[in-house]
């Protein structure tokens, strides 16, 4: 590629100390709003948090911001992206922009090509990162296994190319008494890697062969194991995710949701595409033609059941004590890093999750399972200050986690005006040539780069 990428501004700035002064807090733990108070960040962890203080105890030279009438809560996770050699410029700054300060990276452009060979993503991104925390990525799909028997070389070769999660992709034509996927979960517990993925329909997952899966992902995955019409082993099936801790990722935005909504004529879907690269772009909208040309009425009304069905078995798996996850599959048709994560809020609010619970499966939750132990998810003392600073409360309404005044992740703190500056340069770059061509390159199957 000739022409050169533009180089990536410093976003954000990096005060020494901040104080958010007379905010409530919002306690994702318990659900209550804790007003007037003052916390106080230094090298990116809370150091204290107090009743408000006056103007004359703030700590000399810190950056002091305003929290009267806001809302203060954790940083976002998204626990289910993909991620491509262009995310620095296109994905990071969005997804800081709308408050998701760690994700899960689920597969990036090596994932596709099914080969370990590939250089991972990241590995080009890395350097230069203004992004999100990644808590874990899984730069290749387990797509095929030739036998069972295959499964522990694969995870140890997955494992050495620097992969620390394993993505199974399996489906019930490749696997179709699910042995190879439960022989990869198993290799992947002994040799402590994080197994996720989709689930082959005939998994009995209530055997102990699958102890080790960490999440189960997509509606559609878990749909098929947990009918409504046999509701003793749907029952139990839940009983067992929860007593083990493995979550479930509904990621109903890009599972039955998009079914749904790309079925419908919605015109702020196109609101979406100038922050896509060309290639992208041209991508989503031939999906959403073909998707909605090849959709009647009956489909339609389908789809409408199907999805009902899904967030009914949302609530279902929350009320059974299983760990639900809040997670997108951004990169997908219409649903765009970022933005796509309050969408997916409102999906787990609209399966009658209470406020709070839709803000657990976005901070708490994911930091239980994936990340460091559910302590570290509060805005306490010794803590991440990967912060959210709201214009509304959550407890009230879940659209106020999209009324973002200010996001504070890993010591930088990004404002109002920076945030709309962060949307403004990935749409400028989405729009270069020098991004599109590379984009489209990547899609011919060539090197991204
Ligand atoms: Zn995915």
């Amino acid at each position: 590629m000739s022409q050169p990428l533009d180089p990536i501004p410093q976003f954000g700035t990096r005060p020494d100390r901040l104080v958010i002064a007379n905010v409530t807090i919002i306690d994702v733990a318990d659900g209550t709003a804790r007003p007037d108070q003052t916390v106080t960040i230094e090298g990116g962890k809370i150091v204290s948090v107090a009743r408000a203080v006056k103007d004359a105890n703030r700590p000399a030279g810190a950056m002091v911001i305003d929290g009267k009438d806001k809302f203060l809560i954790p940083g976002l996770w998204d626990a289910h992206v993909h991620t491509l050699a262009l995310s620095d410029r296109l994905h990071f700054p969005l997804m800081l922009a709308h408050g998701v300060t760690t994700i899960r990276n689920m597969g990036d452009g090596c994932s596709w090509r099914s080969t370990l060979d590939c250089v991972a993503d990241r590995d080009q991104w890395q350097p230069s990162a203004q992004g999100p925390r990644i808590i874990a990525s899984a730069g290749y799909h387990i797509e095929q296994l030739d036998s069972a028997e295959d499964a522990e070389r694969l995870v140890k070769a997955i494992k050495a190319r620097g992969d620390d999660l394993i993505k199974i992709q399996l489906d019930d034509e490749s696997d179709p008494d699910a042995s190879k996927f439960a022989a990869l979960v198993r290799a992947s517990g002994r040799l402590s890697v994080p197994a996720t993925g989709h689930v082959p329909s005939t998994a009995r997952l209530t055997d102990s062969l699958f102890e080790a899966l960490v999440s189960i992902e997509h509606d559609s995955q878990l749909m098929p194991l947990c009918r409504a019409d046999e509701p003793v082993q749907c029952n139990a099936l839940l009983a067992t995710l929860a007593q083990r801790r493995t979550a479930y990722v509904p990621t109903h935005i890009a599972s039955t949701g998009q079914d749904l909504a790309l079925a419908r004529h919605q015109p702020e879907q196109d609101a979406l595409l100038p922050f896509n690269s060309s290639a992208l772009a041209a991508i989503w909208r031939a999906y959403r033609w073909l998707h909605r040309s090849s959709t009647d009425v009956h489909d339609l009304r389908a789809f409408k059941q199907i999805h009902r069905d899904a967030l009914r078995l949302t609530l279902k798996a929350q009320r059974a004590g299983v760990p639900i996850l809040a997670g997108t599959d951004a990169l997908d048709p219409f649903v765009l890093h970022g933005p796509a994560l309050h969408q997916e809020l409102a999906y787990l609010a609209r399966a009658g999750l209470s406020p709070a619970e839709v803000l657990r499966a976005a901070t708490m939750s994911p930091t239980m399972i994936l990340g460091e132990g559910d302590e570290t998810a509060t805005i306490g003392v010794g803590n991440r200050a990967d912060l959210v600073l709201l214009n509304h409360n959550p407890l009230s309404d879940i659209a106020a986690t999209q009324a973002i005044n200010t996001v504070i992740a890993n010591g930088v703190v990004y404002g109002p005006d920076e945030r709309v500056r962060m949307m403004a340069f990935v749409k400028q770059q989405a729009a270069r040539f020098s991004v599109g061509a590379r984009s489209w390159w990547a899609l011919a199957g060539f090197d991204p780069v």
